[in-house]
C-alpha cells in the first residue's frame, strides 16, 4: 500500500496540477466509464441495480446483501469446518472479478429525473406510417402490403412505448406475424426497418430453439441476443425488435406420442416473451451458467416479428377455399384456386390453426401480413433499383477503375430466369451474379484500354461473350453525341 502511494507522489512533479496531468485525465475518464457499467454480486451473479447497495470485502470482491447474510448463517449453524481449511490456497477473488470481461457487463440504468428530462423516445420524431414506408420502398422492391402493414404497426407500436399508456386503454401490443416464400425478403425487410429506426435487432431461428432444459438454445437467448446487439444497454434492448425466423417449424407435431420439445412446448414458452415478461437472461452468453452475470430484461415494449414460409400452408388454404366454392348455388370450378398466385393473402387464423400453430400463441401476433412470390419483373427491379442494389455495387467496383459496366435488358431478363428456376426468390440474385462476374472482375484490370463492359443475355445463358469497347471508341463516341 505504501510503495503505491510513494509511486503516485513520485509520478506528479509538485506544483503539477491535474489538469495538466494527461494521465490523470485518462484515469478519471476510465473511472467515469466504469461508473456506466453495474457491478455484480460475486455469489449471486445479480446486478447492484436489483440487489441493493454491494457490501464490498476484501481485494475488492463484492456481495450482495442477502448473499452475506445466508453466508453468515451458515457460519453460524457450524456447517464449516474452518480446520479443514487450513492448508487450502486462498483465491484472490479481487483477480476472479477483474476476469469478468466488458462484454458480460450491463450498463446501469440511468437515474430516473434524468429520464424525465429527455426521453428516450419523442412522440413527435416517430416517423408517420406513410414516411416509413416511404424510406422502406427505397430498400425494398414490391411487397407493398406488407410494407403498409408493418410501417402502421410500427407506428402504433413506438407510440405506445413512446407514451407508455399505463391508464384504462391499454393500447395492445402490435406484435407482427410474416408469412412468405423464401427469399421474398422478410428479412431483409425487418433489417431495413430497425436500422432506419435505429432500433437494436435480434435475429434468431425458430428451429434452434428448444424448451429448456434440452439441447439446444433456450427461448429467452433470443432476449440475450437482443441484449448483446445493445451493447449490454438494457434500456435500449427493451425497445428493440426480435425477428424469428422459420416460425413455421415449430408448428404442433401431428401424430407424435413424444413430447414435443421443439415444436408446441416452443410455442408456449413464447408466450410469455411475446406478451411482455420479465426475463432473467445471461449477459454475454447463451446460457446460464455459474460465471455468467444475470441481468433482468422486461419484453412489454420489445417489437416481436415472426416470419416463417409456411410451404404447406397454401394447400391448407385451398383446401379450405376449395371446399366453400364447392358447396351450394354459387358453386365454383374445383380448381379454381389451384394456380392463383396470392394464394397465400387469403389466409386465416383458422387455417394457421390447422397448420399446427396453438391459438394462444396466435392471439399474441395480432399482425398478420403477407409477402408474395417475387415474379421475374421484380427480380429485375431487386437487381437495379434499391438504393444499394447489386449491380450498382459492381458498377461502383468497376469504375474504381475507370470502367463502366453495363447491362442490356436481355442480360437482367436472363438473370431472372435463371434465379427463378432455383426457386429461392431474390437470395439466388447474388449468387448467379457472383458466378459470371468473377471472370470480368478477373479479366477487365489486365487491359488498361477496356473502357466499357456491356453484359449480354448470351454471356449470361454461356453461348457469347460480353460487348467490350475500348476507351479511343468511347472518346469517339463522345465527340460525335456532342456534335450531334
Ligand atoms: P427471406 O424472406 O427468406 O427472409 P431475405 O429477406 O433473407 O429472404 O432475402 C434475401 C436477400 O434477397 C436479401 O438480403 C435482399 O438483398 C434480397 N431481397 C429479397 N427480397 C427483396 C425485395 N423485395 N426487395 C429488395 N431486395 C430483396
Amino acid at each position: 500500500m505504501e510503495d503505491k502511494d510513494y509511486l503516485k507522489d513520485t509520478e506528479q512533479a509538485p506544483g503539477q496540477d491535474a489538469k495538466q496531468n494527461p494521465g490523470q485525465d485518462v484515469q478519471n475518464k476510465n473511472e467515469d466509464k466504469e461508473q456506466e457499467y453495474d457491478r455484480f454480486c460475486f455469489l449471486c451473479h445479480r446486478p447492484e441495480s436489483q440487489t441493493g447497495k454491494l457490501i464490498t470485502l476484501a481485494q475488492g470482491m463484492a456481495i450482495c446483501p442477502d448473499c452475506m447474510q445466508k453466508t453468515m448463517d451458515t457460519i453460524q449453524n457450524g456447517n464449516i469446518d474452518f480446520s479443514k481449511l487450513q492448508g487450502i490456497n486462498m483465491i484472490h477473488f479481487s483477480d476472479l472479478q477483474n476476469m469478468l470481461p466488458r462484454q458480460q457487463q450491463v450498463k446501469r440504468k440511468k437515474p430516473k429525473e434524468e429520464k424525465a428530462a429527455e426521453p428516450a423516445f419523442d412522440i413527435r420524431k416517430i416517423p408517420a406510417p406513410h414516411r416509413i414506408k416511404g424510406q422502406l420502398d427505397e430498400y425494398v422492391i414490391g411487397q407493398d402490403y406488407a410494407k403498409k402493414v408493418i410501417s402502421v404497426a410500427v407506428y402504433n407500436h413506438y407510440k405506445r412505448v413512446a407514451t407508455g399508456t399505463q391508464d384504462d386503454i391499454e393500447i395492445e401490443k402490435s406484435n407482427i406475424l410474416m408469412i412468405g416464400p423464401t427469399g421474398s425478403g422478410k428479412t431483409y425487410l425487418v433489417k431495413t426497418l430497425a436500422r432506419l429506426l435505429d432500433v437494436p435487432l435480434a435475429i434468431a431461428d425458430a428451429t434452434s430453439l428448444t424448451e429448456a432444459g434440452y439441447i439446444g438454445d433456450d427461448i429467452e437467448s433470443v432476449i440475450s441476443k437482443l441484449l448483446a446487439a445493445a451493447d449490454n444497454d438494457v434500456e435500449k434492448a427493451e425497445r428493440g425488435i426480435v425477428f424469428i425466423d422459420e416460425i413455421d417449424k415449430i408448428a404442433k407435431k401431428k401424430d407424435t406420442h413424444h413430447r414435443d420439445v421443439s415444436g408446441e412446448s416452443v410455442q408456449q414458452g413464447l408466450l410469455k416473451l411475446l406478451e411482455g415478461a420479465e426475463v432473467e437472461v445471461p449477459v454475454g452468453a447463451s446460457s446460464k451458467n455459474a460465471m455468467v452475470p444475470l441481468t433482468t430484461v422486461n419484453t412489454r415494449n420489445i417489437l416481436f416479428i415472426c416470419g416463417g414460409a409456411f410451404p404447406d400452408l397454401e394447400n391448407v388454404i385451398k383446401e379450405r377455399l376449395n371446399q366453400k366454392s364447392s358447396m351450394g348455388f354459387q358453386a365454383d370450378l374445383k380448381d379454381k384456386y389451384d394456380n392463383d398466385p396470392d394464394i397465400l393473402s387469403k389466409v386465416t387464423l383458422e387455417d394457421l390453426r390447422n397448420f399446427g400453430m396453438i391459438p394462444e400463441f396466435l392471439g399474441r401476433l395480432p399482425v398478420i401480413c403477407t409477402l408474395s412470390r417475387l415474379t421475374k419483373e421484380m427480380l429485375v427491379r431487386i437487381l437495379k433499383e434499391p438504393k444499394n442494389a447489386i449491380l450498382k455495387q459492381y458498377q461502383k467496383l468497376l469504375a474504381l477503375d475507370e470502367v463502366q459496366l453495363e447491362f442490356d435488358d436481355g442480360a437482367l431478363e436472363a438473370i431472372a430466369e435463371k434465379a427463378l428456376e432455383r426457386d429461392t426468390g431474390a437470395r439466388a440474385l447474388r449468387a448467379i451474379i457472383e458466378d459470371f462476374m468473377l471472370d470480368i472482375m478477373y479479366e477487365i484490370p489486365k487491359d488498361d484500354n477496356i473502357g466499357r463492359v456491356t453484359i449480354t443475355r448470351e454471356y449470361i445463358e454461356h453461348t457469347g461473350g460480353p460487348l467490350i469497347a475500348m476507351r479511343g471508341v468511347l472518346k469517339l463516341e463522345d465527340q460525335s453525341a456532342a456534335q450531334g
